[in-house]
């Protein structure tokens, strides 16, 4: 028998950390979304799912009592500018729960109305962006990234007004905390000493408590977080996907993907691609992850110093160790990543390998082909697709590197590519087409059909046949918004 279990340990940290904020009301909740299944491993009682109960929760008219809502204060380098004070200025979180697996999740309303922490805003956020974050956030979790989910998704019945006017929803998010690089900067800056360590402490228990067992916790808590963080970036690159806004207050320190904006899955390979309307330097292009990734850590490693060593110097030099070890980390990740995209098992010929990773994406980088499908192709077998795509000559040369070191390994590359390689993945202009269908004609029929087949991203099927194909060009959308 397993029980509804809640928590709320953020509320154990010092006061700085979070500010008590209740939601605002919403005019007219109707349902967009619920994930029944999510909804179970969080042992979440049926009286909330898709019931007026449920409805009244999750659009945050009327929250149980077992809620104890807040906003969580962080601070954060946007752009590499450093802001003290962000915080949440549209969520709200409600409760911690304890899933069926054994683990603790945050609950949280996005897009709830204001807080102490939204400057100007408004607290609130358009459908588009929530209907992107709960296809793209499930998919990636489906795709076996590290990634918060989306349980719920409620149209709020009010308009909210950007540059234009549009329909207002609200996303229910769920994580395994929202503590972020930011989180740790807030804490660093507090007048009150307590809180740095506060933190940090919370984090250890709550996401590595195996690290008390170190030496120096606080400077293995830095090493795993980079060790995730790594490891995190070069999934991404794997599929393709780009973050579009890796501010230190959209990077978790649970090694989670958070923050769902203007991000996108390539299609055209094209390593230095952008397509957030707000990145107009290319600050957060498809190339640029790792180095940002580390770049953060080093904001992180600054904010954490305090608690590395006593003595500055010594603190500096350790953490430059972890910083300085991160191209490693990354590189051991990426490796193991693409390797598996072209089957490729043990043993490993790393400088062989490493150079048919290379020349396979220069290839299709002077192609200009499409990211995923060239790589289901290669999956498939399909030399007419790649042939059509790329350069013949040099693609039939790259193929006999490729098969004659396939022929030295015993285990079957199919299989490998087959976990690696997805037939689906969230292309932009088809969020786009669920975007308008909903927003336009209340139509939720595509939204739950990519919803279901982007749950089995690496299934290929003819009801996705249509979905895991290039936009043309007609299509294609080259602009991502928040
Ligand atoms: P983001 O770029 O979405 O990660 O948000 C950066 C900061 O702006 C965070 O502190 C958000 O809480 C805040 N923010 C974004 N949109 C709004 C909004 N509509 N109202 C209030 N705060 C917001
Ligand atoms: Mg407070
Ligand atoms: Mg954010």
């Amino acid at each position: 028998m397993s029980l509804f279990q809640v928590e709320h340990s953020y509320r154990t940290l010092p006061a700085a950390c979070y500010a008590d904020c209740a939601p605002t009301p919403v005019r007219a909740p109707a349902w967009l979304a619920f994930n029944q299944t999510l909804a179970s491993e969080l042992k979440l009682p049926e009286q909330y799912q898709r019931t007026a109960e449920g409805l009244a929760l999750f659009s945050g008219n009327n929250l149980p009592d077992w809620t104890l809502p807040l906003a969580q204060a962080y601070a954060g380098h946007q752009f590499a500018n450093y802001v003290p004070r962000l915080g949440d200025g549209r969520a709200l979180l409600l409760a911690e729960l304890r899933a069926k697996d054994g683990k603790l999740y945050d609950l949280q309303l996005k897009g709830a109305g204001r807080t102490p922490f939204s400057r100007s805003g408004d607290g609130r956020a358009p459908l588009g962006p929530v209907l992107r974050e709960y296809l793209v956030s499930e998919a990636m979790y489906a795709l076996g990234v590290p990634t918060t989910r989306a349980l719920a998704a409620v149209s709020s019945g009010e308009l909210v007004f950007r540059d234009e006017t549009l329909p207002g929803a609200i996303l229910t998010r769920v994580a395994s905390s929202h503590i972020r690089i930011g989180t740790m900067q807030y804490a660093a800056s507090q007048p009150d000493p307590a809180v740095l360590p506060a933190l940090a402490d919370y984090v250890i228990n709550r996401h590595y408590p195996q690290l008390w067992q170190q030496d120096n916790p606080y400077l293995a808590l830095l090493q795993q977080v980079a060790e995730r963080q790594a490891q995190l970036v070069a999934h991404w690159m794997s599929l393709g996907f780009i973050h579009g806004v890796m501010n230190t207050d959209n990077m978790s320190l649970s090694g989670e993907t958070i923050d769902y904006g203007p991000c996108a899955f390539m299609e055209a390979y094209q390593p230095r691609q952008v397509y957030s309307y707000i990145d107009q330097q290319g600050r957060y292009a498809y190339q640029n992850q790792p180095a940002v990734a580390q770049w953060n850590l080093a904001r992180l490693a600054e904010a954490q110093l305090s608690l590395i060593d006593p003595d500055q110097e010594q603190a500096i030099a350790l953490a430059m160790s972890v910083l300085n070890a991160f191209p490693q980390y990354y590189q051991t990740a990426y490796r193991q990543r693409f390797r598996a995209k072209l089957g490729l098992t043990a043993p490993a010929q790393e400088e062989a390998d490493d150079q048919l990773i290379a020349d396979f994406l220069a290839l299709l980088s002077a192609g200009q082909a499409d990211f995923s499908q060239s790589f289901f192709a290669l999956r498939q077998g399909d030399s007419v697709y790649l042939t059509q795509q790329l350069d013949k000559q040099q693609f039939s040369a790259w193929q006999r590197q490729w098969r004659q070191r396939l022929s030295q390994q015993t285990a079957d590359p199919q299989a490998i590519m087959a976990t690696a390689n997805p037939y689906l993945i969230p292309r932009n202009h088809l969020i786009q087409q669920v975007i308008d269908q909903v927003s336009q004609h209340g139509d939720l029929a595509l939204f739950q059909q990519l919803q279901q087949l982007w749950q089995q991203p690496y299934l290929q099927s003819a009801a996705g046949e249509p979905y895991s194909l290039a936009a043309r060009p007609e299509q294609r959308v080259c602009q991502t918004f928040c």
